[in-house]
């Protein structure tokens, strides 16, 4: 009998009956649910039973293997019977039980012998490509079909990645004393100049989507002293690169008290802890999708903006004093570091209103880059209400508009530091993609709104 049905139970009792019957006791394991079931221990002879999508058939003269995914998982099942074949197509999910048998060819070692299968959801029509093909569609394509192309091994095993990576990120800012927040994303005013804004209605009146938490997780020092969001921000960049999304998920940190330096020191630690957290949590992914092994020097390198253009200057590239690295510095200087390293002390022209001078040429500032690729900008804030009012007019900003940002400055606001950082950059570099659509699950960029 074929069950033509998506399971989508929710708890035991949910189950269909005529599934119930099937899988038995399937759904309720200690480790929580899960669809593959081995009755007693992992061994030769053990009776398993197994729900998940036809990821691969592979058919030979005596035998076929057929790969299903479960949980993220591959599991091989191994079938003689061509009667059980007949019914398996890419992509469906099927149950199927039979008996376990060790062997180090199958992924997990171990592979089902089947002898009993269930058709539960039948593909309707074949797919735009094959979720196994070697030769990549184009990326238009697989986006247009994202939820199908995230079945594809490499991004179940990246998506997977990038979870413990953001796990990771969150378990280091608490244990050391942040506390994390979200912010509006629904905002009154172009804030911070600078990015393009994407504007919207808000009842009656123009509203714009946050390009960044910056001027709320600063006032939230004054409370909480160490706050951090992982949350979207949106920007209306103009073209289309390698490197920028309309709509990417931003790793924010902001805290009372610190300086340049205890912030470069924080990041360090933290993609140090995050390196190590995700090769050991999930080195198996990571070697399948062939992530770089970044070594880390005892320190991250940190060079000043004024150290790089003279080194700029001496190769043959002349930069003036005040003028932004552009793409080709920073191919030239990256592949001279080849590592992380931070870019301190940029010029005051080039940083926005509320980065705190170090004299009057330069500031308390810093950009973690990777090669050329920037991961983070951050640095010491103004705190002193008069020369944040000062700056925001040298700006050419309506000091109207930022009123009640302001008010917390006339009540105590601590000194203050933080950095922003980008998920997808940072894992961009984790797994050596190189475009950040590729780690994106839905990526929005000027010419994409869908899905
Ligand atoms: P870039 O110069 O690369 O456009 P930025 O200096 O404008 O970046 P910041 O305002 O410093 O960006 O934002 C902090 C971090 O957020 C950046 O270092 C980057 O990692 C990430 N980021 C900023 N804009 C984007 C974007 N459009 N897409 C993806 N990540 C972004
Ligand atoms: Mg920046």
């Amino acid at each position: 009998m074929i069950i033509d049905e998506i399971l989508r139970p929710t708890n035991h009792s949910t189950v269909p009956e005529t599934i119930n019957k099937f899988i038995k006791i399937s759904f309720k394991i200690h480790n929580g649910f899960k669809l593959l079931k081995v009755y007693g221990k992992v061994e030769d002879g053990a009776k398993a039973e197994i729900m998940g999508w036809v990821l691969s058939i592979r058919e030979q003269k005596t035998v076929s293997f057929v790969i299903i995914v479960d949980n993220r998982k591959q599991v091989q099942l191994v079938i003689n019977n061509t009667k059980l074949l007949k019914h398996i197509r890419q992509n469906s999910v099927i149950g199927a039980s039979g008996t376990l048998k060790k062997t180090s060819k199958a992924p997990g070692g171990f592979e089902i012998h089947v002898n009993e299968v269930r058709v539960i959801s039948k593909v309707k029509k074949d797919p735009p490509f094959n979720i196994m093909t070697k030769d990549l569609p184009s990326i238009d394509l697989r986006l247009d079909n994202r939820a199908l192309d995230l079945r594809r091994p490499y991004n179940l095993d990246l998506f997977t990645i990038r979870a413990a990576l953001i796990r990771s990120i969150r378990e280091y800012l608490y244990s050391k004393g942040f506390l994390e927040v979200n912010t509006p994303k629904i905002i009154a005013s172009a804030s911070e100049g600078g990015a393009a804004l994407f504007p919207l209605m808000y009842y009656d009146k123009q509203a714009f989507l946050a390009q960044s938490p910056q001027l709320y997780k600063e006032e939230l020092t004054m409370p909480f002293e160490r706050v951090f969001e992982i949350g979207p921000i949106f920007r209306a960049e103009p073209s289309r690169t390698l490197k920028h999304l309309s709509e990417s998920v931003s790793l924010d940190v902001e805290a009372a008290f610190f300086t340049n330096d205890d912030l470069m020191n924080l990041i360090d630690g933290l993609v140090r802890n995050s390196l190590s957290d995700i090769w050991k949590s999930s080195s198996d992914l990571l070697v399948r999708i062939k992530a770089p092994k970044l070594g880390l020097p005892e320190r991250l390198s940190r060079f000043t903006y004024g150290q790089i253009i003279d080194w700029l200057g001496k190769n043959d590239r002349k930069i003036n004093f005040g003028d932004d690295l552009g793409q080709k510095d920073l191919e030239l200087f990256g592949s001279h570091v080849n590592d992380f390293y931070f870019i301190t002390e940029w010029p005051i022209k080039l940083k926005p209103f509320y980065i705190q001078p170090k004299d009057n040429e330069v500031t308390f500032s810093f950009d973690l880059m990777y090669r050329e690729l920037e991961l983070s900008s951050g640095g010491e804030r103004v705190h002193d209400p008069s020369i944040l009012r000062k700056n925001l007019k040298a700006a050419g900003l309506p000091v109207k508009s930022f009123r009640h940002h302001l008010i917390p400055y006339y009540y105590g606001m601590p000194p203050h530091g933080g950095f922003g950082m980008g998920v997808e950059r940072l894992l961009m570099t984790i797994t050596g993609a190189d475009n950040i659509r590729e780690v994106s699950l839905y990526p929005r960029d000027v010419r994409r709104l869908s899905p």
